[in-house]
């Protein structure tokens, strides 16, 4: 069954995009006669239209410019009660803890995420920021392996919902760990679940032949290189483990973007 949904998004992707296409190649004329400069939408890579969750993609050909409201599309405690994705939850979390709502609730953002359109390795390998670290394909950040300046996630996992997020003080929902809906709905525990703010991607807690990724098989910064389905070509790429630190280890492989609010 999901693999069928995820096969049928797959196509719809395909047709939108083709779609944008077809009427990029309209507008693209019209502004050679207006002499209007507008975005160049083109080239924004295929890989990045599966962030099915931003409210915008555009690319200069230098960056990628992802725009989020950070509302996860899938049910959890933190809605308000009023939301039709509140969903009381009171079963166990990641690593099999008993779930223990913290006393935020998601809140309505705004995150403009900046990425290196062509993503390279940086020697310096820059330390994570607390905040949004990347976004994932439903347009929710990612935070590091910290709840707060040298602080470890320990004791936050128990508020992790659901699916494995948690909003923080001033709303921003966000997930440490696997995105739970994205590995058992939206995609498989293989696939692609987004990128950190240096462009390069981030994969779910298995290789595509099903073995699942331990941190002591990943580099300091949490990840290694091959070929992946988005990238035949091979390219290095985080994984999410279900060991500590979850996603990202020592700092960004390459030259991190930005992202205000
Ligand atoms: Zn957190
Ligand atoms: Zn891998």
């Amino acid at each position: 069954m999901n693999k069928m949904k995820f096969k049928n998004s797959k196509l719809a992707i395909a047709a939108f995009a083709f779609t944008v296409f077809v009427i990029t190649l309209g507008c693209s004329k019209k502004d050679v006669i207006s002499t209007v400069t507008t975005t160049d939408n083109t080239s924004v890579p295929a890989v990045y239209q599966k962030i099915y969750g931003a409210t915008s993609i555009t690319t200069d050909g230098t960056w990628v410019y992802i725009k989020t409201k950070d509302l996860p599309d899938h049910k959890s405690a933190y809605y308000p009660a009023s939301n039709a994705l509140y969903e009381a939850y009171s079963g166990t979390t990641f690593g099999g803890h008993v779930f223990n709502k913290n006393p935020n609730s998601i809140i309505e953002q705004t995150g403009n995420f900046k990425i290196p359109l062509n993503p390279k390795v940086n020697a310096a390998h820059a330390a994570t920021p607390l905040g949004p670290i990347g976004i994932a394909l439903n347009g929710v950040p990612f935070f590091n392996q910290y709840a707060g300046p040298s602080q470890p996630l320990s004791n936050e996992i128990v508020s992790f919902d659901k699916y494995y997020g948690h909003p923080q003080q001033s709303g921003m929902y966000h997930y440490h760990v696997e995105p739970l809906y994205l590995t058992t709905v939206k995609s498989t525990k293989s696939g692609l679940m987004g990128f950190l703010l240096d462009g390069f991607p981030v994969y779910g807690p298995q290789e595509e032949n099903n073995t699942v990724v331990l941190s002591s098989a990943l580099d300091l910064y949490h990840g290694h290189t091959h070929a992946t389905v988005d990238y035949p070509n091979g390219i290095y790429h985080y994984h999410f483990t279900s060991d500590a630190p979850y996603l990202n280890g020592n700092g960004f492989y390459g030259t991190a973007g930005t992202v205000t609010q």
